[in-house]
């Protein structure tokens, strides 16, 4: 491969909105056989919404539980946590702050936790949860099936609400699946997110091959797993918890709209909020090949 063409196929890259750091990455990505992606911020759009509260009866009530939990999304760059601090900055009305959160701590793909007005707040996923009453269990039963993602409140250890939050496959995400494997390229979906919310986005995309409630370090040890099977791995994310992910893979592509931790540890980076960046910055790298041959 002359340098030539590796530098007029990362000028043409910069056109259709896919930024390549190095042209040495270019020959990396025409081997893959695997393209494994992210659910949420990569095959949804990660912008999500608050759409159902449910609380313990004994507790404390749906403003207050958002209140609190608000006040500790505040702190996150994660979609769920942005959702969930929008929402309780509009139930707090106009000009309503909501409480500081001090000794925040943001654990990437488990939740986050803070002190707000003297109380110990975390809002967890499915992973760190403790035992729930079954109102609560319930209530992430019904939103996990209906594809949505369900996040729990615990207040001084004690989990007191699940909220629900949805989330849209983007369009060109199935698109995007099918058109990979016509170039003989089998897609994966890495998520840390619950098997019934990963499902439902893998149905959606046209996805088989799923991997639900993987820790960011989990993520890194499948892609070595395909890897050592002898595949060939691109991997797609958006998250923080997607950085060791992208550093271990053959390939690692960013989305723009991610986090800057996600687009350092990756060699690509796609500009547009569009999965057939993908399959261009793989049709431009088997162009590429022919030209130079
Ligand atoms: P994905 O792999 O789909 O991008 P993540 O690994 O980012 O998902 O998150 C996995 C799970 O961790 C989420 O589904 C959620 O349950 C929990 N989680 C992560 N960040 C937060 C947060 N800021 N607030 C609440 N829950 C979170
Ligand atoms: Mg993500």
């Amino acid at each position: 491969a002359t340098p030539t063409a590796f530098l007029a196929a990362t000028g043409r890259g910069a056109q259709l909105g896919i930024l390549i750091r190095e042209p040495e990455a270019l020959e990396r990505l025409r081997q893959v056989d695997t393209v494994v992606f992210d659910k949420t911020g990569t095959l949804t759009t990660g912008r999500m919404t608050l759409v159902e509260t449910t609380t313990v009866p004994e507790g404390p009530a749906a403003a207050d539980v958002l209140r609190l939990a608000g006040a500790v999304e505040h702190g996150s760059e994660h979609p769920i946590g942005r959702a969930v601090a929008a929402a309780a900055r509009r139930r707090a009305g106009e000009g309503v702050a909501l409480p500081m959160a001090e000794d925040f701590r943001a654990l990437p793909g488990v939740g986050v936790s803070g002190r707000v007005e003297g109380r110990e707040v975390r809002v967890i996923g499915p992973r760190g949860r403790s035992a729930l009453p079954d109102v609560l269990r319930q209530a992430l039963d019904r939103a996990e099936h209906a594809a949505h993602t369900a996040v729990v409140v615990e207040l001084d250890g004690r989990a007191v609400a699940v909220l629900a939050v949805g989330d849209t496959v983007r369009p060109s995400s199935y698109r995007a699946v099918r058109q990979l494997r016509a170039l003989g390229i089998e897609s994966v979906l890495l998520t840390g997110d619950g098997p019934a919310a990963a499902k439902a986005v893998a149905e959606q995309a046209g996805i088989t091959q799923v991997h639900a409630g993987v820790l960011p370090q989990g993520k890194a040890e499948i892609i070595t797993g395909l890897q050592a099977a002898g595949r060939r791995v691109a991997m797609v994310g958006d998250g923080v918890n997607d950085a060791a992910a992208l550093a271990v893979a053959d390939l690692g592509m960013a989305m723009g709209a991610g986090t800057d931790v996600a687009i350092g540890a990756a060699d690509i980076t796609l500009v547009r909020e569009d999965m057939a960046a993908v399959v261009e910055a793989v049709r431009l790298t088997r162009r590429t090949l022919r030209t130079i041959r």
